[in-house]
This record gives structure tokens, C-alpha cells and sequence, in this order.
């Protein structure tokens, strides 16, 4: 008989090949005391093990095909970048000789108080980063206990057609065994906002995480299946099972060329009414994703990631020339630009702690009280936008009296520009994020002040069900389909419409195809999300017409028991 083990599908798509098995397990470490006149040799222990890690993070580089996108390089030097930071050398260092202990301990604590910074990181995609700074100290402790040399077992002549399944893969090694055949992993750690989540989505690779306990079911070598959308492991399979499965591979396949076909066509609904569909960016390599899905724009370039992994902020010339380089790669498309949206992050102002840090001094709270800390990010998207059509976002805004003193702020600063002889774009947009209860349902206040709208589904929701995001004993409560977070997505589309300005959407819900008929009945027409998910977004869209839907949706959000709801918008996307 089949046996079914789940985790979270973290990118879609069906496997069918031999298991491998990676088990790593976890790292002991244990507090071994130096004698003085050994001190030394043990720095030079574990500066031998930095070095090594460095050389195999170089060669993985060295072995990313000519052809392979950028971000993903980018994945392997943010990890190259923490092999030179004070954080993960230094202070080691200084723990070896001010406690005389051994190197694997002196990690050991640095790597403790890290991961405790992280852990009261407000922003899901931040505290995720966290894997980061595991991914690369375990490579070093593995080194420095000589396990495996830090790398993941690879043995090139059994990964042709292998599902890998293991504890936990960093970026780097998901890149190697891709490179040598494997056609999908399994990991029994991670969750999928960790950077090799993202990388299995954009290398198409199917992926799950999560998967708990998968080494105690499964055996190396047997043949499984993998479903990425499911979140579905597969031991065993009978004859009926494989054949279901194979048949569900040959449609994922016909989808992949289908979507394919797409990139060079518009957007536009059967009734030929255009919709745009633009990009979500993190870094300035992102653009390479955003032109090769033909998206018509930047929706979001989420800035916070220039100020991290970095003792000080850019400044205003750093990020000026930032900006300009993503403008000049945009040949012309819009880039919306967010204003910092950080909490009270360590990495910016080590002072600041509060005990709940989602509702606590984040974003535009952040910045109107760190002027020295904003201006600068002002100064330099205004300059910016004489390159091109920007257009400033602002993030978490809950009152018009924050939108006001942003408003003053940024005329405060245009007149500083010109007293400096720099030039600005007078009729840069500037744009409120709708992500805030209180804000959606004072959209029309907004909405009179500003150019557009953009609602951040991803804090909308956790706000209005007030389920912190990145708390998995609470996860099962995140509903973008709740008619209070509905309501609130409607009331900010209206104000929209009536103010006449436009209203996108850029949080995750935008990017996920199941609620895209119900959000163009709801009157939405810019969507803006993860490039990979643009051409499937762009496929349904195609094939839906906005006269059809608005009537049903009117229906489905006026008249419909709250139960009903989710039934009801998978028959909007079954029905023609
Ligand atoms: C959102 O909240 O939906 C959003 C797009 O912003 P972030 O995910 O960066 O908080
Ligand atoms: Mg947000």
C-alpha cells in the first residue's frame, strides 16, 4: 500500500524518481577548554575553517553555469559576504581567547545570540534569514568537527532522476544537486520564505519543506513520488497510484510549455480589458526575472534589503546610484519604489526593543522617527526619478496624519534638493500601501492625498485576524478569503475608484492564481507579485471575462455565508 507523508509544497510540479537519502542530522557541539599556550593555534584552526568554506562557496560560484540567473549567484554571495562579516569571524575569535574554549564553542555562542536578534525580527521574509546565518555556520562547524567537509554527500553517478531528501540543503548545494540531476528534494527543516524555498520556485525545481520525520519512512533508493503543489511525498506508490501521478506530470508539463507561450502576450481579459502585471523586486538582480517575464514593471522594490548584512545604512549617493542602476535595467518600465520597511531591526539601530515588534516601531513608524535615516532614502529615490518613471511607495501607514507629515516630508526635501542644484522628477507619484485595518477602512481618505494605492495583503491579513505571519502555531488562520480581510481588499479597491486613482495589490495573494478571477471581479487591475508567477496569473486572466465575474463576485462577497465562500471561488475557477 501507498504511504503519504506531507510538508509544505514550496514549488510546484510532480517527481517520480529513486530516493536519496542525505541525513546530516544535527551538529553536537560541546565546550572543550584550551590550554593558554594553545590559544592560538585554535584561532588559526578556525580561521583555516573560514578559509575552507570560502574556497567551496568560490568553486560552487565558479560552477553555476554562464546561463543561470543572477539571483541565484546572488544566494551564494550573500553567504560569501557573511565569511567576511565581523559577526561570524570576529567575535569567535574573541570568544576562543577571552574563554579559552574551543572553536566549535566560541561558533557556538556567536551563533546563538545571531539567531536570538533574528528571532525578534518583525518581517517574515527577515526572520527567515536566519537559515542564512545557519546554513553558513553549520558549513564552518562541519569543517572544524571534519564532517562530510561541510558539503552535502554528492555522488554524481546516483543523482541522475534523484528526489533528494534531506534535513535541511542551503541555496549553494540545492544548486549543485540540481546541476548533477536531481529532480526534486525534500526537507525535513525550513519553511517556505527560506531562501531555498525562492530558489526551488525560480529554478522550477519541485520542492517541499517542512517534511518531519521522512528519514524514518523512507528508504534510500526506493522510488517515490514528489508533488511540490501538494505538499505530498509519496512511498510505496501501487500501480493505480503512479499512474494517477504520471498523468498528472504529463498536464504539469503541457502547463509549463502553455505558460511558456505567454511571456510575449499581454495580459488581457476575454472581454479586452487590460490588466497590468508587474514585479516584485528584493534586490537589483531581480531585474533579470522581471524582463524575462515580460512584466511591465517594478510593483514593488522592497529597499530594505540594501540597508542589511551592513554595520551602517547606505547613503543617499550609495542608494542613488542604487536605484538608478534598476531604472536603467527597466529600459522605461515603471519602479515603484518602498520607502524602508524595517522594525526594530538591530541591524539599523541596536537600541530600539519591543515586545511585539509587528505592531511596534516598523516601517514609516520607523522612519518619520529616524529622520537621519530617512531623509537620505528620500533625497535619493526624488533624484532618482529624473531617470524614469518612479513612483514612491509608502509602507504601513495606519493614520492620514503619518501620510501628512511624509507628504511635508518629501516637499521639505525637494526644496533642500534645489537648494543643492540636483534635479527631481515634480511629478513623481507618490503611492500609500494599504496594510493596516484602520488604513483600509480610511482608504478614502487616502486615496483624496495620494496617486495610488497598494494594498499589502500579506500585513492586511495578518493585522485584521491578528495572527502574527510568521508563527506557525497560528499559520492555520491566515485566510485571505475571511470576509473581514475581503471587505477591507473591496472598501480599498472603491476608494480607489472613486478618488480616481489606481489600486494594485502587491502582497502574496496577488500572486497566487486561485483568487486571481475573484480580484478581477472585485474591480482589481494591477497585480503585483514574485516574477515566476506571472505567467500563471497572466493565464487565467486570459481566459476570464470581467463582465462575467463582477456579478458573481458581487454575489459571492454580499450574499454568501462566510463557510461558502472558499467553495465558491474554486467554482469561479472551474467555470468558463
Ligand atoms: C505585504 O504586507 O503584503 C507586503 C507586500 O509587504 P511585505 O510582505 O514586504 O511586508
Ligand atoms: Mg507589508
Amino acid at each position: 500500500m501507498s504511504l503519504a507523508l506531507s510538508g509544505i509544497g514550496v514549488s510546484r510540479g510532480v517527481a517520480i524518481g529513486k530516493a536519496h537519502v542525505i541525513m546530516r542530522g544535527s551538529i553536537d557541539v560541546v565546550a572543550v577548554s584550551i590550554p593558554a599556550d594553545r590559544i592560538e593555534d585554535e584561532v588559526s584552526r578556525f580561521l583555516r575553517a573560514i578559509e575552507t568554506a570560502r574556497q567551496q562557496l568560490q568553486s560552487t560560484r565558479h560552477h553555476i553555469p554562464k546561463d543561470t540567473r543572477a539571483d541565484i549567484a546572488a544566494f551564494i554571495d550573500t553567504h560569501l559576504l557573511m565569511l567576511d562579516d565581523a559577526t561570524i569571524v570576529t567575535t569567535p575569535v574573541e570568544h576562543i581567547r577571552e574563554y579559552g574554549c574551543n572553536a566549535e564553542w566560541a561558533l557556538k555562542l556567536q551563533r546563538d545570540a545571531v539567531v536570538a536578534v533574528f528571532e525578534q525580527m518583525e518581517d517574515a521574509y527577515l526572520r527567515t534569514r536566519r537559515d542564512d546565518v545557519d546554513h553558513v555556520i553549520n558549513r564552518i562547524q562541519r569543517l572544524l568537527l571534519d564532517t562530510s567537509q561541510g558539503e552535502a554527500r554528492v555522488d554524481t553517478d546516483t543523482l541522475e532522476n534523484a528526489i533528494v531528501l534531506t534535513d535541511n540543503l542551503t541555496p549553494a548545494e540545492a544548486i549543485l544537486l540540481e546541476h548533477q540531476g536531481v529532480i526534486a528534494f525534500a526537507t525535513e527543516y525550513g519553511g517556505p520564505l527560506s531562501h531555498t524555498a525562492i530558489l526551488a520556485r525560480s529554478i522550477q525545481t519541485p520542492a517541499i519543506v517542512g517534511a518531519r520525520g521522512i528519514q524514518h519512512y523512507i528508504q534510500d533508493g526506493e522510488t517515490i513520488i514528489l508533488d511540490g503543489l501538494q505538499g505530498l511525498l509519496i512511498a510505496a506508490p501501487d500501480e493505480s497510484t503512479l499512474a494517477y501521478y504520471l498523468e498528472k506530470q504529463k498536464k504539469e508539463q503541457q502547463r509549463n510549455a502553455e505558460l511558456t507561450t505567454l511571456t510575449e502576450r499581454p495580459a488581457v481579459t476575454l472581454d479586452n480589458i487590460p490588466v497590468t502585471l508587474m514585479a516584485n523586486i528584493e534586490l537589483p538582480d531581480d531585474i533579470e526575472a522581471v524582463s524575462r517575464e515580460n512584466a511591465s514593471g517594478v510593483g514593488l522594490y522592497r529597499t530594505e534589503f540594501l540597508f542589511m548584512n551592513r554595520s551602517t545604512p547606505p547613503d543617499e549617493e550609495e542608494q542613488y546610484e542604487r536605484y538608478m542602476a534598476v531604472i536603467e535595467a527597466l529600459k522605461g518600465k515603471p519602479l515603484t519604489i518602498r520607502t524602508l520597511d524595517m522594525g526594530a531591526d538591530r541591524e539599523i539601530n541596536s537600541t530600539t526593543s519591543c515586545s511585539n515588534p509587528a505592531l511596534g516601531l516598523r516601517a514609516i513608524r520607523l522612519c518619520l522617527k529616524d529622520l537621519p535615516l530617512f531623509r537620505p532614502q528620500l533625497c535619493a529615490i526624488l533624484r532618482a526619478s529624473v531617470h524614469g518613471p518612479v513612483r514612491m511607495m509608502i509602507p504601513m501607514l495606519s493614520n492620514t496624519k503619518e501620510l501628512n507629515q511624509v507628504l511635508t516630508l518629501i516637499s521639505e526635501t525637494k526644496n533642500s534638493l534645489l537648494r543643492r542644484n540636483l534635479s527631481f522628477s515634480p511629478d513623481i507619484m507618490i503611492g500609500c500601501m494599504i496594510e493596516v485595518p484602520a488604513a483600509a477602512l480610511s482608504a478614502a481618505d487616502f486615496a483624496s492625498q495620494v496617486d495610488f494605492l497598494s494594498i499589502g495583503t500579506n500585513d492586511l491579513i495578518q493585522y485584521t485576524l491578528a495572527i502574527d505571519r510568521v508563527d506557525d502555531e497560528v499559520n492555520y488562520l491566515y485566510d485571505p478569503l475571511h470576509p473581514a480581510v475581503l471587505k477591507l481588499i473591496k472598501m480599498t479597491i472603491e476608494a480607489g475608484r472613486s478618488a480616481g486613482i489606481p489600486v494594485a495589490m502587491c502582497g502574496e495573494m496577488a500572486g497566487d492564481p486561485r483568487f486571481t478571477r475573484l480580484l478581477l471581479g472585485m474591480g482589481l487591475s494591477e497585480f503585483s507579485m514574485q516574477p515566476t508567477a506571472l505567467q500563471e496569473v497572466k493565464q487565467v486572466i486570459n481566459s476570464s471575462s470581467i463582465a462575467q465575474l463582477t456579478p458573481q463576485v458581487d454575489e459571492l462577497l454580499n450574499h454568501t455565508a462566510p463557510d461558502r465562500v472558499p467553495g465558491l471561488v474554486d467554482r469561479l475557477n472551474t467555470h468558463d
